[in-house]
């Protein structure tokens, strides 16, 4: 039988408990023990993938299609346990489905209501991850207690507490010691208020996870703990780490958390070793090379719109000793020549994916400035079908040369919608979605990279590169590299003159690993590395992401 973990948060959103969740979960598997992390979203959006990233970061995409909150994506990142359909529920999902049950007539009459219907159905979607196999479900509860939206969640958890058991079950909520510079001190109120809130719905926490800028004494330790009913040993301080989120497994286990959960949850306990992890904290202090890239995107209110790239680029960037330094530049203002001087910043340019026809001709203008200035450029879904139009237009000559995505009347559709993609009415759920193999061609860039001809990435896109331009193309000098094994599909195009660029209608980002880093990244990093004037001109790590949105 599955133990199960709640973690919740308090105080203020943000606090990185999709970080401590997924931390949490590297560790008991380090323990020798099972685990699988999950996510429950209290909006009521029916899945995040047509919400704009703008607002609530990446839609992460997981090998089975399910859009997903970008929370899984640290999930992946840490545990390497792949998420699927049942690591991510939100509220939408679950009124969705209990209406559709009410509507079909199966509840015979009986009035449908929060408490029990959409509380049980709740339940199924947390018991789901239960099995004979797993030992640990760690389940994470979006938002902050005390959110009307997420109450029905907590109702939920206090009964599988009180059905399971309290030696089968922990809650650990996650929250904030404000420090006050004006008196220089760190106030234990607000953990209080969060933990009287779950209290008034019958849930006491176990563990406290403290997130702090200070570090916390006994003292503040011994306060918290007595006032917030939660032993003192369980009072977890989480202070901000200061290069690497990697680093935050680490905290936890300075503290003993490892032993404290196996110990209250009554699970086998051996020393988690970590070492490839060690050696990733120690790969921290041998950098001797420092990158620059960037990010050519739409989406630029939040930098986790593009959470799954930067973590990549990181990864990647530290594989090859390196630091890097990421400007996350909004397409638009490529479109303007003056502002587009700003590309000849970097060492390595990358057009991520989108949506819709804004800023795209200004990701047009930083393929073509890549391709004619040699940059290394990696294009990834959109941002390969960038490369495709700046091609047709530029160098093929065709000038109207579009996606029907942006101009559905275009002579030249070099882009166009998927045969099966024509019938499709609504936009939630219904693209190409998921893990997908591709066959890759010998001598091929892409070959070089991945090491291997045979593939699996994921999708997410309507649009396909249209095979009618084909034989035009490769006389014009691109390379066709990857296909899917029926031929009928391009995934991967890249060019013969130049030193490195590549396009993939997939995306790579989603499974890229701090301790396995993608190898398309990897090698896109190193031809950067190598067109770097910055050559082990800095020793420091620095991983910074800047936001080049101009400010009002
Ligand atoms: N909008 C494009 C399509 O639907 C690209 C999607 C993406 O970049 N994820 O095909």
């Amino acid at each position: 039988m599955s133990k199960f973990i709640f973690v919740t948060g308090g105080v203020v959103s943000s606090l990185g408990k999709g970080i401590a969740a997924g931390a949490l979960g590297l560790i008991l598997k380090e323990c020798g023990l099972t685990v699988r992390n999950q996510k429950l979203d209290p909006y009521l959006n029916v899945d995040p993938g047509t919400m704009s990233p703008s607002q609530h970061g990446e839609v992460f995409v997981t090998d089975d299609g399910t859009e997903a909150d970008l929370d899984l994506g640290h999930y992946e990142r840490f545990t390497g346990v792949p998420a699927n359909k049942y690591s991510n529920f939100t509220a939408g999902s679950i009124y969705f489905d209990v209406l559709s049950k009410e509507r079909r007539g199966d509840y015979l009459g009986r009035t449908v209501q929060i408490v029990p219907h959409i509380t049980d159905y709740l339940k199924q979607c947390i018991l789901s991850l239960e099995s004979d196999d797993v030992d640990v479900v760690i389940s994470e509860i979006g938002g902050t207690v005390g959110d009307i939206e997420g109450l029905f969640f907590l109702e939920t958890l206090r009964q599988i507490a009180f059905e399971k058991g309290r030696e089968n079950v922990m809650f650990l909520h996650v929250t904030l010691i404000p420090h006050l510079n004006s008196s220089d001190e760190i106030k234990t109120k607000p953990t209080q208020h969060s933990v009287q809130k779950l209290r008034e719905v019958g849930i006491s926490p176990d563990v406290l996870v403290c997130r702090t800028v200070r570090h916390l004494d006994d003292q503040v330790k011994s306060k918290i703990s007595l006032f917030c009913n939660v032993p003192v040993e369980a009072v977890i301080e989480e202070k901000d780490v200061e290069r690497s989120i990697y680093e935050v497994p680490f905290v936890f286990l300075e503290q003993n958390l490892d032993k404290f959960i196996t110990n209250r949850l009554n699970l086998k306990y051996k020393k988690p070793k970590l070492v490839e992890w060690k050696k990733l904290i120690k790969s921290l202090d041998h950098v001797n090379k420092h990158v620059k890239i960037g990010i050519i995107g739409k989406y630029i209110d939040l930098n986790d719109s593009y959470k799954s790239i930067i973590e990549s680029l990181q990864h990647a960037a530290l594989a090859n000793k390196s630091s890097v330094e990421i400007d996350i530049v909004p397409s638009e203002d490529m479109e303007n020549e003056t502002k587009r001087k700003v590309l000849k910043e970097y060492d390595g340019i990358l057009v991520p994916g989108g949506f819709g026809d804004r800023g795209v001709e200004g990701k047009l203008e930083s393929v073509r400035f890549a391709r004619e200035k040699k940059i290394p450029f990696l294009g990834i879904c959109l941002g390969m079908q960038c490369a495709t139009i700046e091609f047709a237009r530029n160098v093929c000559k065709l000038s109207d040369a579009n996606s029907t995505e942006f101009n559905p009347k275009t002579e030249h559709p070099v882009i166009s919608l998927l045969e099966e993609q024509k019938k499709v009415v609504n936009l939630g759920g219904t693209m190409r979605l998921g893990a997908y193999p591709c066959s890759i061609q010998k001598g091929s860039k892409a070959s070089e990279a991945y090491n291997s001809l045979n593939i699996s990435e994921r999708h997410r896109h309507r649009y396909e590169f249209n095979d009618e331009f084909h034989e035009l193309f490769v006389k014009k000098g691109m390379v066709f590299s990857g296909y899917s094994p029926d031929k009928n599909l391009i995934e991967i195009i890249e060019l013969k003159d130049h030193p490195w660029f590549i396009g993939c209608q997939f995306h790579p980002e989603f499974k890229s690993r701090p301790i396995a880093p993608h190898p398309l990244f990897k090698s896109f990093i190193k031809a950067s590395i190598k067109n770097s004037s910055n050559v082990s001109s800095k020793k420091k790590f620095v991983n910074k992401v800047k936001n080049k949105k101009s400010k009002k």
